[in-house]
């Protein structure tokens, strides 16, 4: 397995990580299995988050298995305020049940509300700094669906790592990862399929590992087939064919019309409504077997695609002219509001 440095973190990571997500649909025995297999197949870094459900819990009874020592664990908290965050990081060592933590993440800062309450006075990145001096947390990073939030987070010295989208399809992050580059910032590819939209994963995987620009992207993984499959991806790099980059074409062709790259440039909207949230919900309602948990998070947003007054705003500011006064028809079908 190739491995990168994390930026400044010195952490030697393996080019393909395990995403957390999936691992709350299996159970406690299978995901044991799991964080063995990535052992053996060489994926030493670990991504997960306070609000992956059992995922924290079921990743620390694999680390007890294949060894702490073997694994970076990276985890991740959507919480802003000094207190909040201070809570979220002994929830996370006691869910993990480790001494420390190799990464924590503010998690989700994709808002400016969020951004500036992270970094205020009594914000997370002070509880972040404290856990650190305490050798609970050994690196500090943030994540966003936002590269514009990202970018102002990179001038913060104490930040170690990014973690946003990047796939075939998504490379709206890319002038954020050269300029974290430049600041010896560690970079982390989140949704490397693009939530699963992409069918061809190793071509992906392949594809984000080429690009040179990120250190380690993080597929979410629930079989040890998927492990096998993945692990694959990071034994070499080769350059890709041209009948590689016409697939790769091919599928971002396919999923041009429809596909919401969480950019957030749609807002605001004057019904408050969190577009991008939304089709993130439904993305994992309809592709990541994930019906539970995207229907609960969904109807806990105050507000749902059915309280678009269909003014448009949306729609003009959108990028990739996505038609969202539809796609939100298709998301009121699914969840009922
Ligand atoms: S069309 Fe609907 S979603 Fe778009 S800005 Fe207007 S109210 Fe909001
Ligand atoms: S709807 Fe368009 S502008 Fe809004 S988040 Fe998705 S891709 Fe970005």
């Amino acid at each position: 397995m190739l491995k990168r440095k994390l930026g400044k973190t010195n952490l030697e990571v393996s080019v393909i990580g395990l995403g957390g997500i999936p691992i709350q649909r299996v159970d406690e025995a299978h995901a044991v299995e799991i964080i063995k297999e990535c052992k053996k197949q060489g994926i030493n870094f670990i991504d997960t988050a306070t609000g992956y459900g059992v995922s924290e819990k079921f990743i620390g009874k694999g680390l007890k298995e294949a060894g702490r020592k073997n694994f970076f664990i990276a985890t991740k908290s959507p919480s802003y305020t000094y207190d909040e965050m201070k809570e979220s990081i002994k929830k996370s060592l006691n869910s993990l049940d480790v001494e420390y933590i190799d990464l924590y993440q503010i998690h989700n800062a994709d808002t400016e509300e969020k951004y500036n309450k992270s970094f205020s006075e009594n914000g997370a990145l002070k509880a972040l700094i404290e856990a650190k001096k305490d050798g609970l947390i050994h690196h500090i990073g943030i994540t966003s669906h936002s590269h514009t939030i990202l970018e102002k987070a990179l001038d913060f010295e104490e930040i170690e790592t990014v973690q946003f989208p990047f796939n075939p399809i998504e490379s709206q992050g890319i002038e954020m990862f050269k300029k974290a580059r430049e600041k010896n910032i560690g970079v982390i590819a989140m949704k490397p399929v693009a939530g699963g939209a992409i069918r061809n994963v190793a071509l992906s995987l392949k594809y984000i590992i080429n690009s040179n620009i990120v250190d380690v992207a993080i597929p979410g993984m629930e079989s040890i087939d998927q492990v096998n499959e993945n692990a694959l991806a990071g034994k070499e790099i080769t350059k890709l064919t041209n009948k590689e980059n016409e697939k790769i074409a091919q599928e971002v062709k396919e999923l041009g019309d429809e596909f919401c790259r969480r950019c957030g440039y749609c807002l605001p909207c004057p019904q408050n409504i969190n577009i991008p949230f939304v089709f993130n919900f439904k993305a994992y309602y309809e592709r990541y077997n994930l019906k539970d948990w995207a229907k609960e998070r969904y109807a806990a947003m105050s507000a749902h695609a059915s309280d678009c007054i269909k003014c448009g705003a949306c729609e003009e500011r959108c990028p990739y002219k996505l038609p969202i006064r539809k796609m939100l028809e298709d998301t009121i079908n699914i969840f009922g509001e």
